[in-house]
């Protein structure tokens, strides 16, 4: 048995077989990332020795026939925005370069109590801040089917290491799109859960009103897997949901006849690839054939979603980034030698005068620590909600969210899921879009509209172009509709072949 071609819930099932042991396993995908992760860049960190000791305590304790975990076993690698007490925790940021959270993200502690084994943290935009992962401050992802493209972003790292079998799964954090657009981009399967599902304790806040952490694998089936580890309530998360979590991988294996999937026009407009829209046309078929339905629905305000999401994003950010001054949080700048004008005049001028020494380091230490995308996303959220502007950008913004959640409200009426395209190009060039931050942000005009409503989305392969390049297609469903989105995700990866491809590395 190959851990590396095993689906998650073979490795577990295999692990608590004895069939193969925990250590067999974490080896197998640590000399993996040893081969590969030199040239794709997805890990920000491996803990190598933590990991084979965990893997080592899990095999003997099976051995003396004690209880293992849900997830016993199974190699996770996890975001780096995502606090780990062992681990360093950057968001890859130069702001958090070396930090070492006091505590573990809630998914964190809950993947260990379910007996995973961390083998480290994966490379993310600044912050989470993008949609190319070229915004690291430690070098961009290159994308394991094509290395001279971007494997998407903000959580490129994850979805690149398991498309290049570096890790089983891996956890992500979708804002606006960032786990959906590089599981599309990269060929494997990544769930945004309805706002609230997981706790966000201990995930670096980006944007409060719309972040959320979710699971990227090779299927369906395995997002469901993970997802009943790492959903529920947390009363450490004031926006956590109560209650019980449904069992989603039980939910699973029913047909998907009188399904009703919905279709929106508009996403079949300007700016979408021709060879992502036959492949997303093709899903539609294979979802007909499957049973579904396919009905024409509409939302009308999906057009100012970017413009909406430009605005709620970043004044969120400018307020979270915020701590991050030197004193209470991040990189500290030292003293008279801090930033210097890029001019190169280099004085204490170059921020005006300052009002103390204080205020000095503030200054100094953020124009130090924060990247070039980081500090825009400040400025634009700062300047929105500044007194004078906060009405007329900030407060219309989250008018027009309303409507855009409205929108699904009155579409989802009418069908149960909307389909769609992930990403209106497959994955593009490093450095394509990296001067042009409006055509970088156009990249997120179909995954937007889940975050700004709150509710759950899917994305999963549908195949690919004539160039070898994944192709994704979305599922948007209702609140809570985890466990139709996870179904009709995995019916259809039973009657189709693409999520199974896999790259080939010269490593
Ligand atoms: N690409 C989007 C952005 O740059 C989404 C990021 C995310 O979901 N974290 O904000």
């Amino acid at each position: 048995m190959q851990p590396l071609e095993l689906s998650a819930t073979d490795i577990v099932t295999a692990i608590r077989r004895g069939e193969l042991s925990a250590v067999q396993v974490a080896e197998a995908f640590l000399d993996r990332i040893a081969k590969a992760n030199g040239s794709i860049n997805a890990f920000l960190h491996v803990d190598r020795d933590g990991a084979l000791a965990r893997a080592a305590d899990i095999d003997a304790r099976r051995k003396a026939g004690k209880p293992l975990g849900a997830l016993a076993g199974l190699p996770v690698a996890v975001k780096d925005a995502l606090c780990t007490i062992d681990q360093p925790t950057t968001c890859a940021s130069k702001m958090l370069a070396g930090y070492r959270p006091p505590y573990d993200a809630h998914v964190v502690t809950r993947l260990r109590e379910a007996d995973a084994v961390l083998v480290g943290k994966t490379n993310m935009d600044e912050f989470a801040m993008g949609g190319s992962n070229e915004n690291s401050a430690f070098g961009a992802v290159h994308n394991p089917w094509d290395l001279s493209r971007a494997p998407g972003g903000s959580s490129g790292g994850s979805a690149a290491c398991v498309a290049a079998d570096m890790a089983p799964v891996a956890i992500g954090s979708d804002t606006g799109g960032s786990i959906r657009q590089p599981a599309g981009l990269c060929g494997i399967t990544g769930l945004k859960p309805t706002y609230g599902r997981i706790s966000r304790r201990g995930l670096v806040a980006f944007a409060s009103s719309l972040d959320q952490i979710g699971p990227m694998t090779r299927s369906a089936a395995d997002c469901a897997l993970l997802m009943e580890t790492i959903a529920g309530h947390d009363p450490g998360d004031s926006t956590s949901i109560p209650g019980d979590v449904p069992a989603y991988t039980s939910l699973l294996d029913k047909p998907l006849t009188g399904l009703r999937i919905g279709r929106v026009a508009e996403h079949f407009g300007p700016g979408l690839d021709p060879e992502v829209a036959h492949g997303v046309e093709e899903a539609f078929a294979a979802f007909k054939a499957a049973g579904a339905t396919i009905h024409d629905v509409e939302l009308p305000h999906a057009k100012y979603g970017i413009a909406t999401y430009y605005l709620v994003a970043p004044c969120e950010a400018s307020s979270n980034l915020a701590r991050y001054d030197g004193a209470h949080y991040g990189h500290r700048a030292e003293p008279g030698k801090g930033h210097r004008a890029e001019s190169g005049k280099g004085s204490a001028s170059d921020f005006g005068a300052f009002e103390s020494p204080l205020v000095e380091m503030y200054c100094r230490s953020r124009a130090e620590g924060f990247g070039p995308e980081v500090k825009r996303r400040i400025m634009l959220g700062t300047y929105a909600l500044s007194a004078g502007y906060y009405d007329a950008f900030y407060a219309k913004a989250l008018r027009v969210r309303r409507l855009i959640r409205q929108d699904y409200l009155d579409a989802f009426q009418q069908v149960d899921l909307i389909g769609g395209p992930v990403s209106p190009t497959p994955a593009f060039k490093l450095g394509e879009k990296t001067s042009d931050p409006l055509a970088m942000y156009l990249v997120d005009m179909y995954t937007v509209g889940t975050n700004l409503a709150g509710i759950g989305g899917i994305s999963f392969p549908c195949g690919f172009t004539k160039g070898g390049l994944p192709i994704g297609f979305q599922l948007q469903g209702p609140a809570l509709s985890e466990p139709l989105l996870l179904r009709a995700a995995d019916r259809y990866q039973q009657l189709t072949d693409w999520h199974r491809r896999r790259p080939t590395l010269a490593t």
